[in-house]
This record gives C-alpha cells, sequence and structure tokens, in this order.
C-alpha cells in the first residue's frame, strides 16, 4: 500500500461513524453497545448526540482517537458510563457521581414517586433520607416539595461531599449530616424516613457485575437484609406519629421486609413494583 492510501485509510479509520462501529462491536456484552459508545463520544468532543449523526464524517484528532479508546477500554470491563462521564439523570435531574457514590438506577424513582404521594404539597414536612450517596433521593423530593425540610445522611464524608455539591450545583435546600444510620440524629424526628439502603447478600454474584461501586453502599450481611432490619427496627425514635417508614429492597425480599415490618408493629404495610414488575419498594406506618 502506498503511504497515502495507508494515512487514507488512518483518516477514515477516525471519522465519527467509523470510531462508533468499532466501538460498538467492542462493547458487545452492554445492553446498549450502540448508545455506550455514542453517549461516550459525544460527552468526549462536548456535543451532543445529534451532533454526531449530522457529522459523521469529522475526523477525530489522536488526542481525541486515543481518549476514546481509552474510555471504550473501561466501558468494555464493565465501569459504569455515570463514572466515565462523571454524571447520571436521576428524576430529570443531572447529578453529579463518583466511585464514592452508587450509580443512581431509574428503578429508585419509585421511592421517590411514593414518599412524594405521602407528603402533601401545601405542608411543611420533614423528610429523613438515610445513606443518600449521591443525594438523589433527597434532591428529587426537596425539588418536588419546596416546603419540606430534608435531612439527608450518610456514614460517607466522601460521598456527602459530592451530594452537597450536587444540591448547591441544583440550587436545592437540603441538610446534610455525616450519620451511620440513625447514629447522630439526636432527637431529630420526622414524618417520613426514605431510603435505598445495601441490600444484596454477601455472597451474591451479581456482586461480580457491580465491582466500581462502593461496596458498603451494595452489601448487607449474609442475607442482604442487615441493615433493612436496622433501620425497620429502630425508626420509630425518629418518626412523627403516622410517620412513614419506606424501604428499597430486593424482588425476592419483599415478603421478609413485610414480616419485619409487622413485627415492628407497623401498620399500612404495603409493597410496590418497579418498572419491570418487581417488588421493589415497601412502606409502613407507625
Ligand atoms: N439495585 C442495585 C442493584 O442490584 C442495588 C442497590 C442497593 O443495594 N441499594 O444493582
Amino acid at each position: 500500500m502506498s503511504r497515502d492510501i495507508v494515512s487514507d485509510y488512518m483518516m477514515t479509520e477516525k471519522r465519527i461513524h467509523a470510531v462508533l462501529t468499532a466501538a460498538t462491536a467492542i462493547l458487545h456484552l452492554s445492553d446498549s453497545p450502540r448508545l455506550d459508545a455514542e453517549i461516550l463520544l459525544s460527552h468526549l468532543l462536548s456535543v451532543r448526540r445529534s451532533h454526531l449523526f449530522a457529522w459523521p464524517d469529522t475526523i477525530l484528532t489522536s488526542q481525541q482517537y486515543t481518549q476514546f479508546q481509552t474510555l471504550i477500554t473501561r466501558r468494555a470491563q464493565n465501569e459504569p458510563i455515570a463514572y466515565l462521564i462523571g454524571h447520571k439523570e436521576f428524576w430529570s435531574l443531572r447529578l453529579q457521581v463518583t466511585e464514592n457514590t452508587l450509580v443512581p438506577r431509574p428503578d429508585t424513582e419509585l421511592l421517590v414517586e411514593q414518599s412524594l404521594a405521602r407528603l402533601p404539597l401545601e405542608q411543611q414536612t420533614t423528610v429523613i433520607d438515610l445513606g443518600t450517596g449521591s443525594g438523589a433521593i433527597a434532591l428529587a423530593i426537596a425539588y418536588e416539595r419546596p416546603l419540606c425540610h430534608v435531612l439527608a445522611t450518610d456514614k460517607s464524608g466522601a460521598a456527602l461531599s459530592v451530594a452537597q455539591k450536587n444540591a448547591h450545583q441544583l440550587g436545592l435546600s437540603v441538610d446534610f449530616l455525616c450519620s451511620d444510620w440513625y447514629s447522630h440524629l439526636d432527637d431529630q424526628k420526622a414524618t417520613l424516613i426514605v431510603s435505598n439502603p445495601p441490600y444484596i447478600a454477601k455472597n451474591d454474584p451479581h456482586l461480580k457485575q457491580l465491582q466500581y461501586e462502593p461496596l458498603e453502599a451494595l452489601v448487607s450481611g449474609q442475607d442482604g437484609l442487615t441493615d433493612i432490619r436496622y433501620l425497620i427496627a429502630h425508626a420509630s425514635a425518629h418518626l412523627r406519629p403516622q410517620g412513614f417508614l419506606l424501604l428499597e429492597h430486593a424482588d425476592e425480599q419483599a415478603e421478609s421486609v413485610q414480616a419485619l415490618f409487622q413485627q415492628y408493629a407497623y401498620t399500612a404495610i404495603h409493597t410496590y413494583q418497579d418498572l419491570a414488575g418487581l417488588d421493589r419498594v415497601t412502606v409502613g406506618q407507625l
């Protein structure tokens, strides 16, 4: 091959449409390889995804090309997109995420939905979000209920600082407290306590796929219920009369979680299904 043909070939290889096709093939194990590649490239080029379709023949610079290869390699090793681009949408809010926070899942929006259903718009209520991580649940509630006093806790200072930045970025008012579950709440009481606690069993093989996320936000003892059990047993000290406790859990835990709510004399116990039809959130009232 002449030098011209070789360089022509190299250039073609660096065109947007060609790098996307190649990256899509590399990411075949992802649920959405093409979309992943497009999100990563548009992030790298600081353009909207539509730009990639409008300008498929644009040639990447060598630096952009190398950076894109690095992102695709990391993604191929199962690193979440949210960590690679540094943010994730939750409840239409853009949240910064880091390896110190769980990546907010769409399923968790059910927890927000069911919290809002119990928080009248015009009432001044208090909500506590335990183990807030990136602040997703607390911020979504603060966004939807401007009169509500929202307190968000986490035992990880690193996570709290991400949540705090998100609140600032979104211009939302939430109080933050470093606390291991109820440990530093003193005598604060809420109308509603909400939490997406860790709930995966220690030996669950599913954990391998979550290797990039903080283990302490995922794993909860032998049966995955250690933290849920604790939260249910001790909420009464921090709930106002007729207050609610809302917890996310795995679908196969619904029965056990309901039984725990019963054991601790909660009423109006109900489990709700996520968009996939799986038991995901259980509520009890005290
Ligand atoms: N829903 C997450 C998952 O299984 C786990 C989140 C959690 O433990 N709170 O991927």
